[in-house]
């Protein structure tokens, strides 16, 4: 009996508790209901589910399954046992014989996978208290090779305040590195004002717009904080904690799907830059780079310039003794200046396509059948409905190019907005290219996803596209051409998903779209090369299989989605996170290609910040 006792201790985490929308007390809800407790009764073969203590549980993740014919409430939990027996000891003698069972139930022996941790701000605090026992003092060398004096700290250069600029200069600047956070763009507030003048006045500032400015590419956008790099992990939940200290509620760690909308992401970046300053990181917004300093093959500093466009600014000299370059997959300008330093740069594979937009309530009704009037804007008991749908399309296209020869390709909807809009993420006038928003409430009345298509080298050859930024010039032939096709003044050429499968000449009448700046019906069906419009194709008419009534005269397709992610991977170290070719450039985030949104690209940041910690002799463990 005693052995029994002790194989029942610590935390166990429960998974797929499933409850059902009349028992649930619905989306909002987070703690231990007792319709949860009951499955939770259930899992661990315990007769009385009143008999538990509700709080020997946490609810670790709650989804929304609206694939089942029944929709349900799925959760995961963690069960405490000390908790557990303190409260009610006698449960022991009912499920003593709990048993780890794959996929349901699990012994949790890692501390840190109980997510009983604090944020990234207090991680790197207890780095530092370890230092000190350590005796890591500001007496290190640099980069293996050269000794630092170290009269004064290490100076570094954040190059973008995205997600993954602004994670990195946080804990380099726990860390006690003296920290310059140049940004092209402007402050949340201003950058409000200059994306308020694009879509009522068509004013493009093309430092201050959706893709560039304080918050980085993600902050005018859904806040989708969803990620393909393990939700549960202890990077990720260090990197959700940090959001929440700055501001996110703290139903982001429970939601299956956490999402924060822009009018969250403001607020949040404002605390976050506040924090900063405190700790002493000086943040230079409208202030683009324009070049590095490069001596031998080592970094030495940054040339700036003004980028509100004062035509008497002249570029700065500055000097660094490391540069992090965070600058997103948009900045096609600093691609071409690391390319003019013969930095390591390969193409990478994304993937292009187009924005369908449908009215929410055919969504919903489409997920969620009778449950739909459940929704009621945001406010009901079940989330507004997404919708989240892939497949692979592989064959020879009669009119593709010899050098495509049979092409496999992955089809995806990607970047899904429920209760969203659709909105211009161009940086430039004579290119056109759209994304997705939404606030926190999801309350529109659209739904609006990319429809994606994979390209790779292959298909810039066919094009003629050669080098390491052919992606980048892939991506802008057929912004262009949406500019075009589009008549100007950033007006979006659309097409009705059915006039695109049947290669129809557009229609006069088409359903209306949450874009602001004006849409025109045109034939989209001829905007990319027939093999990518092929591809599309196919799989909008799989994706029906999967979604009834997904094909619809109201679903509206708007072109063009180029910038799903980077089309270049800038190389560099796998453990020091620098250059391959340039010491002291440490390449971080989307626009270096080792992220695809907002949380993997803070998580990026994380890392290289730990690592170019430790390179600059400012600590010495590890994360
Ligand atoms: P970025 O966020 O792109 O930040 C780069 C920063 O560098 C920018 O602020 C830019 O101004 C600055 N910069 C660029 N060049 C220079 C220069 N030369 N000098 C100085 N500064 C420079 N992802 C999600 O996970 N969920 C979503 O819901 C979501 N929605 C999105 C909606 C929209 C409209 C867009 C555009 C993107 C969305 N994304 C979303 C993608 C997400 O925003 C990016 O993956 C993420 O922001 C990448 O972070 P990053 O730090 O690598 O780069």
């Amino acid at each position: 009996e005693i052995d029994e006792r002790n194989k029942l201790e610590g935390v166990w985490r429960l998974f797929k508790l499933e409850v059902s929308v009349d028992k649930d007390p619905g989306k909002d809800f987070l703690g231990v209901s007792d319709a949860l407790l009951e499955e939770i009764a259930k899992v661990l073969k315990f007769p009385v589910a009143s008999m538990l203590p509700p709080e020997a549980f946490t609810v670790l993740r709650k989804s929304f399954d609206a694939r089942k014919k029944e929709p349900k409430f799925v959760y995961a939990v963690n069960m405490d046992v000390s908790k557990l027996l303190s409260s009610e000891p006698r449960t022991l003698d009912f499920i003593s014989d709990l048993e780890p069972k794959t996929g349901l139930i699990e012994h949790l022996t890692d501390q840190r996978d109980s997510g009983d941790f604090g944020d990234l701000i207090s991680l790197v605090k207890n780095c530092k208290k370890n230092n000190e026992t350590e005796g890591v003092g500001p007496r290190n060398h640099y980069g293996g090779s050269l000794v630092y004096p170290y009269a004064r700290k290490p100076k570094v250069a954040v190059v973008g305040s995205g997600p993954s600029g602004l994670f990195a200069s946080l804990v380099l600047a726990e860390f006690g590195a003296d920290v310059s956070l140049i940004e092209r763009g402007q402050p949340v507030e201003r950058r409000g004002r200059d994306i308020g003048a694009l879509v009522v006045r068509r004013m493009l500032q093309e430092d201050s717009n959706f893709c560039f400015g304080e918050g980085g590419a993600g902050t005018w956008s859904d806040g989708k904080l969803v990620t393909r790099i393990g939700k549960n992990s202890y990077s990720v939940t260090t990197v959700l904690k940090t959001l929440i200290h700055f501001g996110a509620p703290k139903n982001i760690l429970v939601h299956g799907k956490p999402h924060l909308g822009t009018d969250r992401l403001v607020p949040l970046l404002r605390n976050f830059r506040q924090y900063l300053q405190e700790l002493g990181v000086i943040v230079k917004f409208g202030t683009r780079l324009d070049d590095l300093l490069v001596e031998g093959a080592h970094v030495v500093g940054i040339s700036v310039s003004d980028s509100i466009g004062n035509l008497e600014s002249t570029s700065l000299k500055l000097g660094f003794d490391a540069v992090v370059i965070a600058v997103g997959h948009s900045a096609r300008d600093t691609y071409q200046m690391l390319l003019s330093h013969n930095v390591d740069m390969v193409q990478k594979d994304f993937a292009v396509g187009l924005r369908v937009e449908h009215p929410q309530e055919l969504i919903n009704s489409i997920q969620y059948s009778e449950l739909a009037n459940e929704v009621q804007s945001g406010k009901g008991k079940v989330p507004v409905a997404d919708y989240k749908v892939a497949a692979y399309v592989s064959g020879e296209y009669e009119d593709a190019p010899l050098s495509l020869g049979s092409t496999n390709r992955s089809c995806y909807s990607f970047c899904m907005c429920p209760g969203g809009q659709v909105v211009l993420t161009s940086t430039d006038p004579s290119e056109l290219c759209i994304n997705g928003m939404s606030f926190s409430r999801r309350s529109s009345r659209w739904a609006n996803a990319a429809l994606v298509v994979s390209v790779s080298s292959k298909d810039f050859d066919a094009l003629n596209l050669h080098g390491p930024l052919a992606g980048v010039e892939f991506q802008r032939e057929f912004e262009r051409k949406a500019a075009i096709m589009g008549g100007g003044n950033f007006v979006v050429p659309v097409q009705t998903v059915t006039d695109f499968l049947n290669s129809k000449l557009p229609v006069k009448c088409i359903p209306s779209s949450s874009y602001r700046l004006g849409v025109k019906a045109t034939s989209l069906h001829e905007l990319y090369p027939p093999h990518i419009t092929e591809a599309l194709r196919h799989s909008i008419l799989m994706f029906e299989k999967e979604l009834p009534g997904f094909i619809s005269n109201s679903a509206l397709l708007h072109g063009v989605e180029t910038r799903t992610s980077s089309p270049v991977r800038i190389l560099r170290n796998s453990d020091t996170y620098e250059s391959t070719s340039l010491k002291g450039l440490y390449p971080v985030g989307e626009g270096a290609g080792y992220a695809g949104g907002i949380v993997s690209a803070a998580v990026d940041g994380v890392y290289a910040g730990f690592s170019l910690a430790k390179s600059l002799g400012l600590y010495r463990g590890g994360i």
